[in-house]
């Protein structure tokens, strides 16, 4: 893997792209200062240039070398959370090309909880610009097996990590106000970061901050369609015991986010005319999860 990663830490130095594993979901990854390299991503995704990047660092001082000013209460959430699944959204100091955050003032950063990320980031010493490694709207990789023909042919190398251990998107929290904003949920949730700060954490996920947040995205090949309980015949996710072409599900939000998108393209193999979710519960736990299975069901 060494001699690989000094492969990868090359390419991204030449300008090209490298899909990486990190914790949430594969990414397509480019050199952050280089807007040559960063025009690439959004080229291979299919992905309107408004549409903002997460910059992928390696230290604390590495982040805050990017951003004009990170607030105590944001310190406490990187404290608690970095390296980890939450990205903070923070004023830019311009060394980030704007091109890469689709030509707004801020910047989105975090830290990877991924050996194979933080040895290529290092390796590469730069920040890395990486969305999902995913074409625009459709599923995001969990495995390397998942990842698109258009996306493989657009890349120096592949790093295959194996599956990601949190299987969805990182939490993006705006802080550049008084208070937390989240603008994506994740697995890092707004009881956890209420928790950590001591403030009101609010919800802006549909709000013109989060620009290129979708209604729909994260979808698979087929039409989703979430239902309170599986039909026998249906291909889909179910809680209880499975039917032909139906995957059972963990019973907690955190192993079902970790299985989700396999899940789902494991079903778009079957090429089912539509696929049949059940809704987990309407409860504060399941809102990232809900928030994915929403976006792709949305037509
Ligand atoms: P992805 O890179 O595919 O995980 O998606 C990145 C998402 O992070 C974007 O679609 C935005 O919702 C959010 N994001 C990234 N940068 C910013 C920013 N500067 N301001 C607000 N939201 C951002
Ligand atoms: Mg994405």
């Amino acid at each position: 893997m060494e001699q690989q990663i000094q492969a990868a830490a090359d390419a991204i130095r030449s300008g090209n792209l490298v899909v990486i594993p990190t914790e949430t979901v594969y990414g397509l990854a480019a050199d952050a200062t280089n807007e040559t390299a960063v025009a690439k991503i959004f080229a291979a995704k299919g992905r309107p240039s408004t549409n903002p990047l997460i910059v992928h660092v390696g230290s604390f001082a590495q982040a805050s070398a990017l951003v004009r000013e990170i607030p105590d209460w944001a310190r406490d959430l990187v404290s608690r959370f970095w390296p980890g699944p939450l990205t903070l959204v923070l004023k830019s100091t311009g060394v980030i090309p704007y091109s890469v955050a689709g030509g707004l003032n801020t910047i989105a950063v975090r830290i990877p909880a991924h050996p194979v990320a933080l040895r290529l980031i290092a390796a590469a010493d730069r920040p890395l610009a990486a969305p999902s490694a995913n074409r625009f709207t459709k599923l995001s990789p969990t495995q390397v097996e998942h990842l698109d023909p258009t996306i493989l042919s657009s890349v120096a190398a592949v790093l295959d990590g194996g599956p990601c251990e949190v299987g969805i998107e990182s939490t993006v929290v705006d802080a550049t106000g008084d208070t937390p904003v989240i603008l994506r949920s994740g697995v890092i949730s707004a009881t956890d970061i209420s928790e950590t700060t001591g403030l009101r954490v609010t919800t802006a996920q549909n709000s013109v901050k989060s620009p290129g947040h979708h209604p729909r995205h994260y979808a698979p090949r087929a039409e989703l369609r979430i239902v309170e309980k599986i039909t026998d015949s249906a291909a889909g996710l179910t809680f209880g015991p499975p039917g032909l072409g139906q995957v059972q599900m963990p019973p907690s939000p955190l192993g079902y986010a970790t299985r989700l998108y396999a899940a789902l393209h494991e079903l778009d193999e079957l090429n089912p005319e539509y696929i049949e979710v059940e809704a987990p519960p309407d409860t504060s736990v399941w809102e990232a999860v809900r928030d994915r299975l929403q976006r792709a069901a949305h037509r």
